[in-house]
């Protein structure tokens, strides 16, 4: 039977996209993949792999025919560099995606629509502590959310249940929690925190300085991509239409997760903070209440196991580009 579900990944070039398609392959499923670039590190297994830029219309149609179920990934986003760089853009750039998509989807018969929200539409008013309150859904209102990157993905989450109430779509709306792992970016601007802090700390000498932005004191939880795939399977399948969190609630600072990447390479670094660069809210985690309760699950892997793994694989990618000389490398393998 699975074999007759016909399933588009958007953003199969990217992170989560490039995992999901993976996974869904394992799970037997026919399944095409749309980007706008292929996957950074291995080629895609999708039996059906389209370079198209989904801000267009035609090209939104093109990617939906014959397809069942969406997991819509594909967005212009980044790491709080990005985000906070260039508003709208990213805001008009996601505008047109998924306004384009979930009409095409529509238009298509796709049965089942996932959109890829984030933890980014939760209040600022909210996240003002690090010793934050877990967020839980119905936090996100009334309406604070981070300029351009997360006002989209709040409107898009609308946008989902109007076509639910109009069209009676069925439509599945996830908020991610800093997702991570191997086959992630981790340089150039659009890494997040756990790839750009171990790309420093596996370039950066035993006792030498490593930059860390902000004081350090500014608090997340991270969900290993293992989880993340887990939970998208787990939501698509399950009749629960309304935003669900979904990451882990292990709370840690940014300086607390330099200490435990250090900790993992074998090396003592001494850190430096850069007040100059953006930090984002003051807090953030997960309230795990409703995952638990819709799911019957929640994510499983613990972060020190998690950036184990990833870790050693930026390592690894930077040794093979010989970026790393042997002389300087501490890994603890
Ligand atoms: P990513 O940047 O690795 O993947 C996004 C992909 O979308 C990229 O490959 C990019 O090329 C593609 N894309 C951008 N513009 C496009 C266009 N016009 N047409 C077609 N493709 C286009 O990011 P990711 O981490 O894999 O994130 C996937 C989704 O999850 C995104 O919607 C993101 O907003 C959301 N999300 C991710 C995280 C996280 O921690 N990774 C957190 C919250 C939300």
């Amino acid at each position: 039977m699975k074999s007759q579900n016909r399933i588009l990944v958007t953003g199969a070039g990217g992170f989560i996209g490039h995992n999901l398609v993976k996974r869904l392959k394992l799970e037997g499923f026919w399944v095409r993949g749309v980007d706008i670039k292929e996957p950074e590190f291995e080629p895609t297994v999708a039996d059906d792999f389209e370079l198209l830029d989904l801000r267009q219309w035609a090209n939104c149609l093109q990617a939906t025919r014959g397809i069942d179920q969406v997991y819509s990934l594909a967005a212009d986003m980044g790491g709080i560099g990005y985000i906070t760089a260039s508003l709208a853009d990213i805001a008009r750039n996601n505008v047109l995606i998924n306004t384009h998509m979930i009409e095409a989807a529509r238009i298509n018969n796709v049965r089942r629509y996932l959109f890829s929200s984030s933890a980014c539409v939760y209040a600022g008013y909210k996240q003002h502590e690090a010793d934050v309150t877990p967020l839980r859904e119905e936090d996100a209102y009334p309406a604070d959310p981070e300029a351009g990157y997360g006002w989209e993905k709040l409107f898009t989450e609308q946008l989902c249940r109007y076509y639910f109430h109009d069209f009676r779509m069925e439509t599945r709306i996830v908020r991610f929690h800093n997702v991570y792992g191997p086959l992630g970016t981790f340089e150039g601007g659009k890494e997040k925190a756990p790839a750009a802090i171990s790309r420093k700390v596996a370039l950066t000498p035993h006792g030498a300085d490593i930059e860390v932005w902000g004081d350090g004191r500014q608090t997340r939880s991270f969900m290993y991509i293992d989880d993340c795939i887990d939970g998208l399977l787990r939501l698509m399948a399950s009749t629960y239409r309304e935003p669900l969190n979904l990451g882990t609630d292990e709370r840690i600072s940014v300086a607390g997760l330099v200490d435990l990447l250090c900790e993992i390479a074998g090396k003592r670094l001494v850190k430096y903070h850069d007040l100059t660069k953006p930090q984002g809210v003051r807090g953030r985690n997960s309230d795990n209440s409703r995952l638990r309760e819709v799911l019957g699950w929640e994510p499983q892997i613990r972060l020190r196991d998690g950036l184990t793994v990833t870790y050693k694989w930026i390592e690894c990618e930077l040794r093979k580009a010989g970026r790393i000389a042997p002389a300087l490398a501490y890994a603890a393998d």
